[in-house]
C-alpha cells in the first residue's frame, strides 16, 4: 500500500454522515472556449465566433426552473463582460454565481501572478454585474493539480471560500488521483478554503469519474446510474457539472483533431435528456444552498501535498 493510499484510507469518508444532497453546476462558456479546440482557436479572436452561450444557458435555466432546482453557475469572466444580462438572469433565478476564470487558461501553465490577475478580473466582472459576492471557483479544465496547488492560497487571498476543481482521477490534462474524494476543509496561508471534488466512484481499486460533462454525455446511462448509486452508498454527495454547449447540436463545427471533434460533438442532442434524468436521481441544489461546506471534514491539504511529493 502506498503512502498516498494510507492517507486516503485515513480520510476515507466511511464515517461521514450519509447525505442525499447533491450539487449541480454549470460552467458557463461557449463552444469555442473548450480546451479541446485551444490549439485551433486563438483567444484574441474569440469575438469573431458566433456566440451560442446565451441561448444554451437559457435552455438550461428553463430546465432547472421546471425541475425546481437551483444550481451554481461558474461563469467565464469573458462571457460575463459580454453578456451581463445573462449573468443577472442567472442570479434572478435563485442560482448561485461562481467564477470560471477570465481567459479559460490551464492554471498549471500560468505563474501565480498571471493566475491572480486573471481570477481577480473575472471575479470583479461578475460581482459588479450581479451586485453580489462570488465565493466559489471552478478551474478551467480542472487544472488544479499537484503542481498548481499554489492556486488555493491565491483564491483565499481574493476572497473565495470554496473551490470545486479537484478531479480525483488520472487523466492526460488534469486530475489529482490520490486526493480526498469527499468535500474537505483546509487552511491556506491566506485563509480557510473548502474543496468540493468532482464525484468519483470506486471499482477494483480505482477511482472512476461519473455524472459530469463528457462522462455523462459519452458513457452509457447504466454506467452513470451505477456510478452515482455507488458514490451515494459511500456517503458522497454527487458533484456534477455541465457546459451550455453540450446541449447544442446546432453549434458551428470547428476544425480540430479527430479525437477532439469526436469527444466534443458526440451525443449533443441527447445530453439534455441525460441531464434531466440525472437530476431526477436525487435532491440537487447549488453549493451555496447545499450546506455541505458545514459538514466538510478538516484535512491538512498542504501537509498531505508535501508528504506525497
Ligand atoms: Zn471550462
Amino acid at each position: 500500500m502506498g503512502d498516498a493510499e494510507l492517507w486516503s484510507q485515513w480520510f476515507y469518508p466511511g464515517e461521514m454522515p450519509k447525505t442525499d444532497r447533491s450539487i449541480v453546476s454549470v460552467d458557463v462558456e461557449d463552444y469555442f472556449h473548450a480546451e479541446s479546440f485551444s490549439d485551433v482557436v486563438e483567444r484574441q479572436l474569440w469575438d469573431n465566433y458566433t456566440s451560442r452561450v446565451e441561448v444554451n444557458t437559457r435552455r438550461l435555466l428553463e430546465v432547472l426552473a421546471r425541475l425546481n432546482v437551483h444550481a451554481t453557475f461558474f461563469v467565464l469572466g469573458w462571457v460575463a463582460e459580454r453578456f451581463p444580462a445573462l449573468v443577472r438572469e442567472i442570479a434572478a433565478g435563485g442560482h448561485e454565481l461562481g467564477c470560471h476564470s477570465y481567459w479559460h487558461r490551464l492554471i498549471y501553465k500560468l505563474d501565480p501572478a498571471e493566475f491572480r490577475e486573471d481570477t481577480r478580473r473575472a471575479k470583479d466582472a461578475i460581482e459588479q454585474i450581479a451586485s453580489e459576492p462570488v465565493g466559489g471557483y471552478r478551474a478551467p479544465t480542472y487544472s488544479v493539480v499537484d503542481r498548481s496547488a499554489w492556486a488555493f492560497e491565491i483564491l483565499a487571498e481574493l476572497g473565495f471560500t470554496y473551490d470545486s476543481s479537484i478531479f480525483p482521477i488520472r487523466h492526460d490534462r488534469y486530475g489529482m488521483p490520490d486526493a480526498p474524494r469527499a468535500p474537505f476543509h483546509f487552511q491556506t496561508p491566506s485563509g480557510p478554503m473548502t474543496e468540493f471534488p468532482i464525484t468519483t466512484f470506486r471499482l477494483a481499486g480505482h477511482n472512476f469519474p461519473v455524472g459530469g460533462g463528457g462522462y455523462l454525455r459519452l458513457l452509457p446511462w447504466f454506467y452513470t446510474r451505477m456510478g452515482v448509486q455507488r458514490a451515494r452508498q459511500e456517503g458522497l454527495p454527487i458533484v456534477t457539472y455541465i457546459h451550455p454547449w453540450e446541449i447544442d447540436p446546432e453549434q458551428p463545427r470547428l476544425a480540430g483533431r479527430f479525437t477532439s471533434r469526436l469527444r466534443h460533438y458526440t451525443n449533443l442532442s441527447s445530453m439534455l435528456d441525460r441531464f434531466q434524468s440525472l437530476l431526477q436521481t436525487g435532491s440537487f441544489t447549488s453549493f451555496r444552498e447545499s450546506g455541505l461546506a458545514d459538514s466538510a471534514k478538516d484535512f491538512d491539504f498542504y501537509a498531505w501535498n508535501r508528504f506525497k511529493n
